[in-house]
């Protein structure tokens, strides 16, 4: 996972791509690079962190009105200068930044060497980057259209070109990829938090389109090369939930916002009067949930470990057979999803790449798939069946009047063990 960012307007663009870095670090922080255009084409990039490149990035003169930028979380070559993105082809005409994994790169970076190509960098992006010189003639989308139906892997990508001053183009094949629509100017990003600053109207662009933006306008097509017509979505989300909030590193935050986190996932949902709970987004699907005979959580990491107690949980209070999977493992071992199974899937940030390989694969077999996230408008959140955003909820019902059910301190029931749950979980957020 790394961070993306493409800009086209009227203001500077150096600012606004190291701004938009910076938001997004969390995905991505071994490396960071910008490619601005200005009748040129100048990149500057760097092992190390955003700050190490925005240093940089003074050092330089970097004027222009549009441009690309990228954190990196390297899966092909060691984090360095070299192996930073943006990516060119070997005139430096063409450059691009890159989240996901080129899978035949090496047959490509064969085929390519053969017409003469040489390459410089131990990555699988290069190799994008010398296909689309391959096939320009003059036409850059048209050129991105036709490499790109030889590449397998994931991406999002954005493109920008020395000859094409003023335009970026941004693909998707398995990446998060969203596009900001501004007023003279036109964004796009791996995460909408990269630009919400300067627009909330976006579009997210699904596997297999490409997006060709301009100062003022944006088309998309897909890989046949057909125009689609794409429906403009508004973000309603507050962005300074996604930012690290004054916590030196996203860890120490996530863990210091724990006892917040589960207040707040509780407030509004945990019925306790009516010993039961309420999940708006959940509720169209309330029969088939009914109608469970096997639970499946997939997750990666912390998720996973989520997904162990939401396991006990679901045994012990629906009486339902559950299980967890790695998310990494699940589409590649062949898993029996009979009819009647249900699938949870779990992340933070609604975008781990193994968790929603995981998702298609459940969908592949017919399985219904629920989410739980908590990023509004990510993929996850997208192409789940429902779910629950754990930690952006409505504020009501909360606090409970009274613990009516309640017996004795030590009564055992998984009422009573809820609403002790729910106290603690109030004390904790008012303390
Ligand atoms: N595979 C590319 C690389 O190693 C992109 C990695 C990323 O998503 O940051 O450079």
């Amino acid at each position: 996972m790394c961070g993306i960012i493409g800009y086209t307007g009227y203001r500077e663009v150096t600012p606004i791509l190291i701004g938009a870095l910076k938001r997004m670090e969390y995905r991505g922080y071994d490396s960071a690079g910008v490619a601005v255009q200005n009748n040129t084409l100048k990149i500057v990039k760097d092992a190390g962190k955003v700050s190490n490149l925005e240093q940089l990035v003074r050092d330089s003169v970097l004027t222009g009105k549009s441009g690309i930028g990228h954190t990196r979380w390297a899966t092909h070559g060691v984090p360095n200068q070299v192996n930073a993105h943006p990516h060119t082809d070997e005139e430096k005409t063409i450059a691009l930044v890159h989240n996901g994994i080129i899978e035949n790169y090496i047959a490509l970076r064969h085929e390519l060497g053969k017409s003469g190509h040489k390459f410089v960098t131990d990555t699988d992006t290069e190799t994008v980057a010398h296909l689309i010189e391959q096939f320009y003639d003059g036409d850059l989308p048209n050129a991105v259209t036709k490499a790109l139906r030889l590449v397998k892997g994931t991406y999002g990508l954005a493109i920008v070109s020395k000859n094409h001053p003023g335009m970026v183009i941004a693909a998707r094949m398995g990446s998060p990829m969203v596009i900001g629509h501004g007023d003279r100017e036109n964004f796009v990003a791996s995460d909408p938090a990269a630009f919400l600053h300067f627009t909330r109207d976006v579009t997210y662009l699904e596997d297999g389109e490409i997006a060709v933006i301009t100062t003022d306008k944006v088309e998309y097509r897909n890989l046949a090369d057909e125009p689609i017509d794409k429906h403009l979505e508004q973000i309603t989300f507050d962005i300074a939930a996604i930012e690290k909030g004054g916590y030196a590193h996203f860890m120490l935050k996530e863990i210091c916002e724990q006892p917040q986190t589960v207040a707040d996932s509780m407030r509004g949902r945990l019925l306790i009067d009516e010993g039961t709970v309420k999940f708006g987004g959940m509720a169209a699907v309330s029969q088939t949930l009914q109608n469970a005979k096997r639970v499946v959580f997939l997750g990666c990491g912390t998720s996973w470990h989520a997904g162990l107690v939401g396991e006990y949980l679901f045994e012990e209070l629906a009486g339902i057979p559950a299980e967890v999977e790695y998310a990494s493992e699940f589409r590649y071992r062949s898993p029996i999803l009979e009819p009647g199974t249900v699938c949870f899937a779990i992340s933070q940030s609604g975008e781990t790449a193994d968790t929603l390989a995981a998702i298609r694969e459940a969908k592949r077999h017919g399985t219904p798939v629920f989410g739980i996230c908590n990023v509004v408008g990510s993929t996850i959140a997208r192409e789940t069946d429902a779910g629950v955003f754990f930690t952006r909820v409505q504020k009501s019902a909360w606090p409970p009047q009274k613990l009516s059910h309640r017996k004795s301190p030590f009564c055992s029931c998984s009422h009573c063990r809820w609403a002790v749950a729910a106290e603690l979980a109030q004390a904790v957020a008012a303390s």
